[in-house]
């Protein structure tokens, strides 16, 4: 029997999947926890668009002349500022939630391209020190793996206050993926599920992270550069008091940002898009007089160079990158299907990261599956990707006219919807209409 089309008309309020989020609810009593990034459609970097030059504005030609990517970061307060080749960073990934190799792949990578990596809520493993010329410390609310000799052994330190996939909210790694190291590392018990922290024990408010940033320039003798990182919700706000409490960089984690675990609910539902998370942050520097100065790193959602390129022209002096940086490791690569299948997932869509199934190596610590990502082989697929990337950005900046990536500027800017014309406040293509400012 045909069945008549009209008759699967889909509900806009109940669709086939809320239909099935509502059943999956009525029968587990527990929100859904799982992991990779927010899947809802957000206004993105794809929502803007640069301007090359032509006639009004001169390109430079890309085989002959320069187009610069070094950046400097940490240059307020720290003796030793950090020195990068490219603007593009590894985002902090725990130990725990990424499998040894993984970490190490990382590592291995970010040395070879010039650039930093970060560890996360888990402490430092010695593969990572190891293979990570440009390290930086994550100090968590969780405290989890936190050791004063790693904060002395750290190029610098990002105090997390929030992250993107979850502003408000702490990590969570299930029992499966706490093993004998990780559970070691973390003072826990092995295989007994962990809810990290939402905020740091330690202090209250501004004043007091004053006092402790305080504390960690004193115990790494003012040499390192300190960040602070915020998951993007009342970015002006933040970033002022982050500024005031004395940070050298500023991190800001848009809503894109992903997680190993966290509540579906979570991901989806809160926080803002990186979009105008960006020129929030850009623009309270601004106010400040500190642009340039405090150092700003925008992650969220980051997959390309046409996303670092439009980043870095609204203002930010650099990108970070997590999920793509698992991405270009293997993750939701079409092997091992049978895997993907044991999960109830196909390649494309797999968001289980926070089972410790993980088909392709990246987030497991089981053995059998770690070992499908040779640290080398995850260091080639990396350092391959962050290569593409710098490319495509270095042809937007030359187009652009611009011998350095850092002179990319608004200006070079427009806006392909009205909502991204709002957020990023740049001009509706064809037109010098900037929503919600005055002529
Ligand atoms: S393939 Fe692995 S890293 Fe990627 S989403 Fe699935 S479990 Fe997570």
């Amino acid at each position: 029997m045909t069945v008549d089309p009209r008759a699967l008309k889909a509900s806009a309020t109940f669709p086939p999947q809320v239909v099935a989020e509502i059943q999956r609810a009525a029968d587990e009593g527990v929100y859904e926890i799982r992991g990779f990034a927010g899947k809802r459609s957000v206004p993105t970097f794809d929502d803007l668009a640069l301007l090359g030059a032509s006639v009004s504005r001169y390109p430079l030609e890309g085989y002959r002349e320069r187009c610069d990517t070094n950046v400097t970061l940490g240059t307020r307060f720290a003796e030793k500022p950090i020195e990068l080749k490219i603007p593009i960073t590894i985002a902090g990934m725990s130990f725990g939630a990424l499998g040894a190799n993984a970490k190490e792949a990382i590592g291995r990578a970010a040395t070879a391209m010039g650039t930093s990596t970060t560890t996360g809520d888990g402490g430092m493993t010695e593969e990572e020190r190891q293979s990570s010329k440009t390290l930086v410390y994550q100090v968590l609310p969780s405290r989890y793996g936190m050791n004063p000799d790693d904060l002395r052994r750290a190029d610098a330190l990002e105090v997390v206050l929030g992250q993107g996939a979850k502003p408000g909210g702490g990590g969570m790694l299930l029992g499966h993926k706490i093993t004998e190291r990780v559970a070691g590392m973390r003072d826990l018990p092995v295989g007994i599920d962990q809810r990290s922290a939402c905020r740091h024990p330690d202090w209250t408010g501004p004043d007091d992270l004053e006092i402790k940033i305080h504390e960690l320039r004193e115990i790494t003798s003012w040499q390192v550069p300190i960040y602070i990182k915020v998951g993007a919700t009342r970015v002006a706000y933040d970033v002022a008091l982050a500024v005031k409490a004395g940070a050298d960089a500023i991190v800001v984690d848009g809503m894109q940002g992903g997680t190993a675990a966290t509540q579906d609910v979570f991901m989806e539902h809160v926080g803002i898009p990186t979009l105008p998370a960006v020129r929030l942050a850009v623009e309270t520097l601004k106010e400040l007089g500190l642009h340039r100065k405090v150092q700003l790193i925008v992650s969220g959602g980051i997959r390309s160079g046409a996303d670092a390129a439009k980043a870095l022209a609204l203002g930010a002096d650099a990108v970070s990158i997590g999920t793509a940086a698992m991405i270009a490791l293997g993750c939701n690569k079409p092997v091992h299907l049978e895997d993907y299948h044991a999960l109830g997932t196909e390649p494309g869509f797999c968001h289980h990261c926070h089972t410790g199934r993980c088909p392709v190596g990246v987030t497991t610590q089981d053995p059998d599956l770690e070992a499908r990502l040779a640290p080398d082989k995850g260091a080639r697929l990396l350092q391959n990707y962050l290569t593409t990337m710098v490319l495509e950005l270095q042809t937007l900046a030359r187009a652009c006219g611009k011998s350095h990536v850092l002179n990319l500027e608004p200006e070079d800017l427009v806006a392909l919807t009205v909502e991204a014309a709002a957020m990023a406040q740049v001009p509706l293509a064809g037109t010098t209409w900037i929503p919600g400012k005055a002529y």
